[in-house]
């Protein structure tokens, strides 16, 4: 008897660009995986968020090589099937439209291997309806043909009859893979007898943020496609329902549209800015320069669970102290009210979020967001008498509460809970980098500054492209470090948050509407 393979291949569609409209499915299966295999469309925000365990295989096209063939894709998926890891092969917009996923897919139940299919939601749908072309429409279009234009010409390859295509009414052509042939099409269409004045859009790079929509007519569509310099990947919508965009736009009104945003935060602490940047139309581009990892100081621990003062304090000074500290209380010491013997201090807005996140209120505040003035509002305000305070923190936290406290008589315990780490890019995102060079960079932290100029030290032509973008930072610390590093700063957040940030940007880009020079 064979013996049955563990293994198994799930052919994801990732959506046609804006990372959210994956399915809820495809992003379980995702977070899940053993190992993923994708092409080059794929939105960098659904990788980022993968198991560092994760392996990751890109196939799609890199600079001086194209894709990678077909069978050694089949080959690559049946072998990491074939040694038990559940795989996702994710590909652009949905699976089994002009995605070859049948090809994959029959592949492997060639080879015995177990697959699943996810259906993504397609460009020919989601991109117009992104551009204000609902593709079909009781009074203008009562059926939607998905045509590929990839060699169109070549009669032998192609086995569209545009002739008969040319000749449907009261319908909807989306042409796939058409640029490098609108020409053609257009002709033979015309040649079918469909009108030159019949609407007709073309959708660059369709739900990402850097959108383009260009509205003609059948007759004028190849010069204007030269004239506006279109790439792929673009869709062309043929039909009446083009008409309704005039009425039905919304995607390029929003107020950061077009922008394109680099955020080197860690990609687990970003989530949140990335929606809100994309929700006002701006492109987030996830290039996270730092990590934290986890920390475990067991001696530590053990004298956290000695102390029996009955004056005991926590202080978080970040987000991570607060997420890492509960994580390891919950392992180590267990229920959470045990904690209820302690009173709480936390310097900055954001800390005190996370805590509120668990259900915990701080007891202390200073009125100004740093250590310094954690240190001299605490002496002055509270009765720090036989105090015993437990100083949560990560590498790079600085001592001055440990000195002055301990100065002063107050015993001090520096508990340790995670370290910041810099981080490496995938060689195909720093290339996407460049192909797609962003407009602005966001620090959110002095070691943020740090990890990027460590990332690109080796990296003329991504340092050289980071010289020219617009530079953003929280706030007077960062900003310190950024003026350090000899760059200029463009904006400084008033309020130090995420929201602070956005909303400078918001405030700038309303006097100063950004436009792309292309
Ligand atoms: N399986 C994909 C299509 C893959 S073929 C899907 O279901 O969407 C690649 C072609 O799809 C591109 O040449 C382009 O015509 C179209 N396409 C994919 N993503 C697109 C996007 N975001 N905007 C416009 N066209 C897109």
């Amino acid at each position: 008897m064979t013996e049955e393979k563990k293994g198994k291949v799930y052919l994801v569609g990732a959506g046609p660009g804006d990372p959210d409209l994956i399915t809820v499915k495809g992003e379980r299966l995702l977070k899940d995986c053993d190992a993923v295999v994708y092409d080059n469309l794929i939105p960098a925000e659904l990788l980022i968020y993968l198991r560092p365990e994760t392996e990751k295989y890109y196939v799609g096209k890199k600079a001086g090589r194209h894709t990678l063939p077909q069978e050694e894709i089949n080959a690559l998926l049946a072998r990491l099937a074939g040694e038990g890891k559940q795989v996702v092969r994710l590909k652009g917009g949905d699976p089994y439209v002009f995605g070859r996923g049948g090809e994959e897919a029959g592949y492997l139940r060639e080879h015995g291997i177990k697959f699943e299919i996810v259906p993504g939601v397609t460009s020919g749908v989601a991109g117009p309806a992104y551009a204000g072309i609902p593709v079909t429409e009781r009074n203008k279009a009562s059926f939607v043909m998905f045509l590929t234009g990839h060699k169109a010409d070549e009669k032998e390859l192609s086995s569209i009859s545009w002739d008969w295509a040319g000749k449907a009414e009261n319908g909807t052509l989306v042409v796939y893979m058409g640029v490098k042939e609108i020409e053609k099409i257009a002709a033979r269409l015309m040649a079918a007898g469909m009108s030159p004045d019949l609407p007709v859009a073309v959708v660059e790079r369709g739900t990402f943020p850097t959108q383009r929509k260009v509205v003609s007519t059948l007759g004028k569509i190849t010069a204007e496609v030269e004239k506006q310099d279109i790439h792929p990947p673009s869709l062309f919508v043929f039909g009446e329902v083009v008409k309704l965009q005039e009425n039905l736009s919304w995607f390029e009104d929003r107020p950061l549209y077009g922008l394109r945003v680099t955020i080197t935060r860690p990609a687990e602490q970003a989530r949140y800015f990335y929606r809100r940047l994309r929700e006002l139309g701006a492109e987030p581009l996830p290039y996270p320069t730092i990590a934290t990892e986890e920390i475990i100081d067991d001696e530590k621990w053990r004298r956290f669970k000695k102390i029996d003062s009955d004056n005991a304090w926590l202080i978080f000074t970040s987000e991570n102290g607060v997420r890492y500290f509960l994580r390891q209380h919950a392992r180590f010491i267990g229920d959470v009210r045990r904690l209820s013997n302690f009173k709480i201090a936390t310097v900055g807005s954001a800390t005190a979020r996370e805590l509120e996140h668990y259900g915990l209120k701080a007891d202390f505040v200073p009125t100004e967001a740093t250590v310094n003035a954690l240190c001299d509002e605490m002496q002055a305000e509270v009765n720090l008498d036989g105090a015993f305070v437990v100083r949560v923190q990560g590498t790079l936290s600085n001592d001055v509460l440990e000195k002055t406290f301990t100065g002063r008589g107050i015993e001090v315990l520096p508990l340790t809970v995670y370290q910041t780490v810099y981080t490496e890019w995938l060689e195909e995102l720093k290339e996407k980098l460049i192909a797609y060079p962003p407009d602005v960079v966001v620090f959110t932290s002095g070691s943020t500054v740090k990890g990027l100029c460590q990332i690109l030290s080796g990296d003329i032509e991504c340092r050289k492209l980071m010289g020219q973008v617009q530079v953003v930072s929280i706030g007077p610390s960062t900003s310190k470090v950024i003026r350090s590093y000899n760059m200029e700063i463009a904006l400084e957040a008033k309020e130090h948050t995420v929201d602070g940030i956005v909303d400078a940007m918001l405030e700038h880009y309303q006097e100063n509407p950004f436009v792309r020079q292309k």
